[in-house]
């Protein structure tokens, strides 16, 4: 026992008296977590390290959205991440088929680590919107467990396939063009057909990202919210619309061979989880103590 102290360090274990020890990984602390912290909003790190208080919950069925997957309690964020999300939705359910939409993974409602699944959406400010068409917004808890998104993808994300609508098109670029956010990561094959069929002003593609999977959602980041000094923003997007990168991408999908810097199919260049360090609470910014502990 003596030595077990020694080993997790006095002045950790005296800072979590009572809770959990030093070792605690972060995830478990902030997977435990049912409610936001009774806080000011604010948002504490950067999107793969940190946490937020005050969240606020997505209310599970809005007059235009429907908010996914419920048992894992994601549907939680900044109040901007809300408002964006009721407005977006709003301008979808305008679109032929579509009723509004229907939204996956924000975040815990403390944020922090999960302990499943993705590395960022810590901070309340990433959010996974499903690429299938919301055609109802009246789904049972029961069936939101269900149901599945659909692929857009063709040729490993190369190109999209015909579940890909203007539609699509449209609600992608109205979130891009939301002053509120980011960046929007979505696969390739999507970016080179919007860069494609864009015929009006193409200053929003910058925003639009091409990335690794985001075949069944496309994943909209929005930025730190003003007066927020503790979160930290990603350095913006390279300058112009990306789309010559993006063609880079494609390219790099179909000729694995040839591929140079960004190649998605190249699995061994991703850092592999296991040589990543899972995050205990003293990786975190030191606020996040503070927002769990909150009542
Ligand atoms: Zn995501």
């Amino acid at each position: 026992m003596i030595r077990l102290f020694a080993f997790l360090g006095i002045g950790a274990l005296c800072a979590l008296a009572g809770q959990e020890s030093a070792e605690t990984l972060a995830k478990q602390l902030f997977g435990a977590k049912a409610e936001a912290s009774r806080q000011k909003p604010a948002v504490y790190g950067s999107y793969s390290k940190g946490c937020a208080a005050g969240s606020v919950q997505l209310p599970e069925t809005g007059p235009t959205w429907q908010a996914m997957r419920l048992s894992r309690n994601r549907n939680w964020g900044h109040p901007h991440t809300i408002e964006f999300i009721e407005k977006l939705s709003a301008f979808a359910a305008k679109q032929p088929g579509w009723k509004g939409l229907y939204i996956g993974d924000i975040s815990q409602p403390r944020g922090g680590p999960m302990l499943s699944g993705h590395r960022s959406h810590q901070i309340g400010l990433d959010i996974d919107v499903w690429m299938l068409p919301a055609s109802r917004v009246n789904l049972s808890r029961q069936k939101r467990e269900n149901i599945s998104s659909i692929s857009l993808r063709r040729s490993n994300g190369a190109y999209v396939n015909d579940n890909w609508s203007r539609a699509h098109h449209r609600i992608i670029k109205q979130a891009a063009k939301d002053r509120r956010v980011a960046r929007i990561f979505v696969f390739p094959g999507a970016k080179v057909q919007m860069c494609n069929d864009e015929k009006g002003n193409r200053k929003y593609l910058r925003k639009i990202r091409p990335w690794w999977g985001h075949h069944y959602h496309f994943h909209v980041r929005l930025a730190c919210p003003k007066g927020n000094r503790n979160c930290v923003n990603q350095s913006p997007p390279p300058k112009g619309d990306g789309c010559d990168e993006a063609r880079e991408w494609v390219n790099n999908i179909l000729n694995p061979g040839q591929a140079k810097k960004p190649d998605p199919n190249a699995k061994k260049t991703k850092p592999k989880p296991k040589t990543r360090r899972e995050y205990v609470l003293a990786d975190l910014p030191q606020q996040c103590v503070s927002v769990l502990q909150s009542p």
